[in-house]
């Protein structure tokens, strides 16, 4: 038997609704970019980015990386390694990099280095979640949904140990 429970945390309703503000935000702030790139960190952000981008109703391309930095446990070990590498050129472009939550914030430090390199116009930090108590490097989004405590949650694209990315709401797992 588990020895933990999922707990509703935040319904599908105010997540739809939090998308429709970030989309507005980024299509007012960019309604003059030619060059719009989405990047989704894999696994997590692939729900969060599909919902976003059908949002806005700019020209834009989408991309995906992949990186591990968690393994079937609630805690990183610290070590991003990338998996999969996005597949177009970022030179002269407005890129969105976007991940499903910041905890540590070593994941997106080490991803907005890599693209800096690659000499975009632009790279702004979308996610849906932040967890700013668990910092431990100085990294701030952009855009994004809800700032919330330290819990580790479930659902919208978000996993635990490879379960329950399907969920339409997110829910927070409470251990027994
Ligand atoms: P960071 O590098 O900011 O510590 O962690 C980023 C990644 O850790 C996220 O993209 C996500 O995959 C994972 N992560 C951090 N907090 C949570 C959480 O509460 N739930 C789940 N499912 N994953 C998390």
């Amino acid at each position: 038997m588990a020895d933990y429970v999922l707990e509703k945390f935040i319904d599908k309703k105010d997540i739809k609704s939090k998308i429709k503000d970030i989309a507005e935000k980024i299509s007012f702030d960019y309604k003059n970019s030619e060059r719009l790139l989405f990047v989704g960190v894999l696994k997590g952000a692939w729900i969060f980015l599909a919902d976003v981008v059908r949002a806005i109703e700019l020209p834009l391309e989408i991309s995906f990386i992949a990186v591990s930095s968690y393994r079937n446990k609630t805690e990183t070990n610290g070590v991003v390694r990338l998996l999969w590498d996005i597949d177009v050129p970022l030179a002269g472009r407005d890129v969105f990099l976007v991940e499903d939550i910041i905890d540590t914030g070593l994941t997106l430090k080490h991803l907005k280095e890599l693209f800096t390199i690659r000499k975009p116009k632009s790279i702004n930090l979308c996610c849906l979640l932040d967890k700013p108590s668990r910092r431990l490097v100085d990294i701030e989004a952009n855009y994004k949904g809800f700032t919330i405590p330290d819990h580790f949650v479930v659902g919208y694209g978000l996993d635990y140990a490879g379960r329950y990315r399907n969920l339409q709401d997110i829910y927070k797992i409470v251990f027994k």
